[in-house]
C-alpha cells in the first residue's frame, strides 16, 4: 500500500499509540480535581503545553487545547470578531481558506460583519497589495492561513505580519494546520496574535488540536461552562491526546530540516514526474519557496478526479481530490478557480501529499501507477490528450 494523502491526515507515530494508551489507563484523574490524582494529570497537561509552546517559541500559559484544527480556528475567529467588536466590524480573510475559516466568515457576515475576502494570483498565493488596500479604520481581525491545505501554496505570513505592524489594533490570526512541523513558524516573532494547529496532521491523534493567544489577546469564550484552558474553552481537558499530541510534535520537529530537505526532493521527482506527463499540469508555483514541501497538486483536465483516485486506489495508491461529488458530478475546485484555473481544470484537481519516511522508489512508483493511469483514461476524452493538460 502506498498512503500519499499526509495532508488529509497521518498515521500516529507508534510511540503515540502507546503513550494514550498509558494515560488512558494510569492518568485518568480531572485536571481540575485538587486531590492527587488530579494533580498529576494537571502536571500532565502543563508540561505537553510547554512542548508545544517551546516548538513556536511561546509561552506555555498562551497555548490553549482544543478538539482539533476547525475547533481552533473557530474560536479564534468568533472570539476575536465578537471580543472586539467595539472596535470596528470589518474582517479580513482569503478566498482560499479551509471551511473551518470560510464558513466562519460567512456565518459572521450573516450577523452583520463587513468580510473582505482577499484574492489570490495564480499560483494561489495572496496579494499584499489587496491586503495593503483592504484594511480600513475598522478592521479588526485579519486571518490568513500558511500553507493552503489544497494546492500547497504558501502564504508570505512573515511579511503579512510586517505589514500588520504598523496596524497594532488589528488581530492577526494564522491558520497553520498545514505547516506546523513542515515548515519554520515563529509566531510570536512573526506579529501573529492567534494560531491553529491539529494534531493529526503531525501524526498526532486525532480529535486535538490547539490555539495559540498571544498574550494580552482577549477572547469570548464560545462554550460556556467549568472556565477551564484560562476560562477560554470550557471543558474536562481530554488529557491523553494532549500529552499524544505533544509528544507527536516532538517527535515530527526533530531533525526537521533534514526532514523538509528530504520532502523536497520527493516532491521534486514527483514534479518532474508529473511534468513528463503531457495530459497533467501541475497547479501553482514553480519555486519551492512558494510551495509546501509535503504536496503536490496537479489536474488531469476533462478527467473526474474522482475517477483517477479510485483507478489509483485500485493499484493500492491512495491520494486525495478536493473536488467535493455531488449527484456524481465534479464541483470544480474553488481553490483553483480562485487561482484562474478553467472550471474543466478545476474539477480534475487531484492532491498528493506525503511524509518524510516516503522514498524515492515510492515517488516512482506512484508516477508509475499515473503513467498507466492516464494511458488508461486518456482514450475516454473526447479531444485529443496533448493539448488539454497544459490549459488554463
Ligand atoms: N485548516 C486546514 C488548513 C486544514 O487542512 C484542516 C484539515 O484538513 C483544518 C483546518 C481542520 O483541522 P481538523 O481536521 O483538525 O478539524
Amino acid at each position: 500500500m502506498l498512503y500519499l494523502d499526509y495532508a488529509a491526515t497521518t498515521p500516529p507515530y507508534e510511540e503515540v499509540v502507546e503513550t494514550v494508551a498509558e494515560v488512558m489507563k494510569q492518568h485518568y484523574g480531572n485536571p481540575s480535581s485538587i486531590h492527587r490524582l488530579g494533580m498529576q494529570a494537571e502536571k500532565l497537561v502543563q508540561g505537553s503545553k510547554e512542548i508545544v509552546a517551546g516548538a513556536l517559541g511561546v509561552r506555555a500559559d498562551e497555548i490553549i487545547c482544543t478538539s482539533c484544527g476547525t475547533e481552533s480556528n473557530n474560536l479564534a475567529i468568533k472570539s476575536a470578531a465578537y471580543s472586539y467588536r467595539n472596535r470596528g466590524d470589518h474582517l479580513i480573510t482569503t478566498v482560499i481558506e479551509h471551511p473551518s475559516v470560510l464558513e466562519v466568515f460567512r456565518q459572521l457576515e450573516q450577523e452583520g460583519f463587513r468580510v473582505t475576502y482577499l484574492p489570490v494570483d495564480n499560483k494561489g498565493i495572496v496579494k499584499l497589495d489587496e491586503l495593503k488596500e483592504a484594511v480600513c479604520d475598522e478592521t479588526t481581525l485579519v486571518s490568513i492561513m500558511y500553507v493552503n491545505n489544497e494546492v500547497g501554496s504558501i502564504q508570505p505570513i512573515r511579511e503579512i505580519g510586517r505589514i500588520l505592524t504598523d496596524y497594532p489594533k488589528i488581530i492577526f490570526h494564522v491558520d497553520a494546520v498545514q505547516a506546523i512541523a513542515k515548515l519554520p513558524f515563529r509566531p510570536k516573532e512573526w506579529r501573529v496574535d492567534l494560531c491553529s494547529g491539529s494534531a493529526h496532521k503531525f501524526r498526532g491523534p486525532k480529535g486535538v488540536g490547539f490555539l495559540y493567544r498571544r498574550d494580552g489577546i482577549q477572547l469570548k469564550p464560545q462554550l460556556a461552562g467549568g472556565g477551564q484552558e484560562y476560562g477560554v474553552r470550557s471543558g474536562t481537558e481530554n488529557v491523553p491526546l494532549i500529552v499524544g499530541m505533544a509528544k507527536a510534535l516532538r517527535l515530527s520537529m526533530e531533525d526537521m530540516e533534514a526532514k523538509t530537505e528530504h520532502r523536497y526532493r520527493i516532491r521534486r521527482r514527483i514534479v518532474q514526474g508529473i511534468a513528463a506527463i503531457p495530459e497533467l499540469a501541475i497547479t501553482g508555483s514553480e519555486l519551492e519557496v512558494e510551495a509546501a514541501p509535503h504536496i503536490v497538486h496537479f489536474s488531469f483536465s476533462g478527467m473526474r478526479a474522482e475517477v483517477v483516485v479510485h483507478a489509483l486506489e485500485q493499484r493500492n495508491i491512495y491520494v486525495s481530490t478536493k473536488s467535493a461529488c455531488s449527484s456524481g458530478e465534479s464541483d470544480p475546485s474553488l481553490v483553483m478557480l480562485a487561482m484562474g484555473c478553467s472550471r474543466e481544470q478545476a474539477a480534475s484537481g487531484l492532491r498528493i501529499s506525503f511524509s518524510e519516511e516516503h522514498t524515492e522508489e515510492d515517488a516512482d512508483q506512484l508516477i508509475t501507477a499515473l503513467r498507466h493511469v492516464v494511458n488508461e483514461l486518456a482514450p475516454m476524452l473526447n479531444v485529443p490528450s496533448a493539448r488539454r493538460g497544459k490549459r488554463r
